[in-house]
């Protein structure tokens, strides 16, 4: 593909979509933003279309006054409208940075259009990993992994023999109860909950980092990346958050990728891939100390995380189900309706309600999502 490349960023105000906009400041030769979106934030929404001089814009939530856009530009409103961006036929790349189930048609969408997907919605394929998987496949659009931890393994699988993977392992920091007594967990608040150690994110993804739901939802979205089994998919706490993952290739040599804990270098990597060009941020000091240490999790500490193995291995919809239990509970948790033990509590709750058939068509697994979202709401209210 040429330079340059005409992108479209969907979730341009969250945390991912304001690291992507500074790759983009760096390489504005080689990245040109054509279509942004956001879900009400119509001020600072209107603010990147008129500093880059974007052409469509979009709300999920229709703005209460007209915001200020350059000359030109065209707002549209609502999901109907979301999907068409990301399906807009003069873009080169789409950037799925909209956050939780509602990134799942613009993922499909895009990729119907043969689009390259630089995907940094973990919903879209632990929600419906068949489908997007399938829909790349037929359509010939590539998925280029945004997430620190999948960008990792897919820039150690370059260059190396198709099949030659064995196994892999994700990194995570732990979160800022790592080092907490487990009896002491169930009273952690939502500000406790917040202050990750190392990265700066979103509410709802470090609170996931807190309960490391968010490596069971990143374990679930390597098997469909890298095609591996469960038993073949590991985790390891790495307080550090320098090495990403680390995969092994079938002769027993592992490679690892490093970089500072900042999501530019992901995303700077899945925008210019194959290039290699000058980072926003400063790469690895190789000539300090550094000290890199890994451990398997504690289950017992981390039930959220036991959970996701356990819906990866039942496969179906039980991803689908954990994903959307989780995020209830995470809501539920954040509005201090429960406390930070009964969110695993709530997932399992909910996990066992269903038999965890196989769903296919997008109609039904959305179906199926608001059923679980509406089983765990129930099962939040016997407790709240
Ligand atoms: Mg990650």
């Amino acid at each position: 593909m040429s330079f340059p490349r005409k992108l479209i960023l969907l979730g341009a105000t969250g945390s991912i979509g304001k690291s992507s906009l500074r790759v983009i400041r760096k390489h504005p030769d080689k990245l040109k933003l054509i279509g942004i979106s956001a879900y009400q934030k119509a001020d600072e929404l209107a603010s990147i279309a008129r500093e880059f001089g974007v052409q469509k814009v979009h709300l999920y939530e229709p703005p209460a006054s007209q915001p200020e856009l350059p000359s030109g530009s065209k707002l549209s409103t609502g999901a109907h409208a979301l999907t068409e961006l990301a399906g807009w036929n003069e873009a080169d790349i789409v950037l799925v940075a909209v956050v939780g189930a509602a990134g799942l048609a613009p993922t499909l969408a895009a990729l119907e259009a043969g689009k390259d997907v630089v995907l940094a919605n973990k919903e879209s394929l632990v929600v419906a990993g068949e489908l997007v998987m399938e829909t790349a496949r037929r359509t010939g659009a590539r998925i280029l992994p945004a997430d620190s931890e999948h960008n990792a393994v897919f820039q150690c699988l370059q260059g190396q023999p198709e099949k030659a993977l064995d196994s892999l392992a994700l990194t995570a920091s732990g979160g800022p109860f790592r080092d907490w007594p487990i009896e002491d967990l169930n009273k952690a608040t939502p500000e406790q909950a917040m202050r990750h150690p190392n990265w700066d994110m979103g509410p709802k993804i470090t609170v996931d980092s807190a309960t490391m739901a968010n490596k069971g939802l990143e374990l679930i979205e390597a098997k469909w990346l890298f095609d591996l089994p469960p038993e073949k998919l590991h985790v390891l706490i790495h307080p550090p958050s320098i090495v990403h993952a680390i995969v092994r290739f079938s002769d027993g040599c592992s490679f690892a990728q490093m970089s500072p804990p900042c999501m530019t270098f992901a995303l700077q990597n899945a925008l210019l891939f194959p290039e290699r060009l000058s980072g926003v941020e400063q790469g690895l000091d190789l000539s300090s100390a550094m000290e890199l240490s890994f451990s398997p999790p504690d289950l017992d500490r981390y039930p959220c995380l036991s959970l996701a193995r356990h819906s990866l291995e039942q496969g179906g919809c039980a991803p689908l189900v954990y994903n959307a239990a989780n995020e209830m509970a995470v809501d539920a948790f954040l509005s201090n309706r429960i406390g930070f033990g009964e969110i695993s509590r709530m997932i399992e709750t909910t996990l066992n309600l269903f038999d965890h058939r196989s769903v296919y068509a997008l109609e039904d697994l959305l179906a199926l999502d608001q059923e679980a979202r509406s089983l765990t709401e129930h099962a939040i209210s016997q407790v709240a």
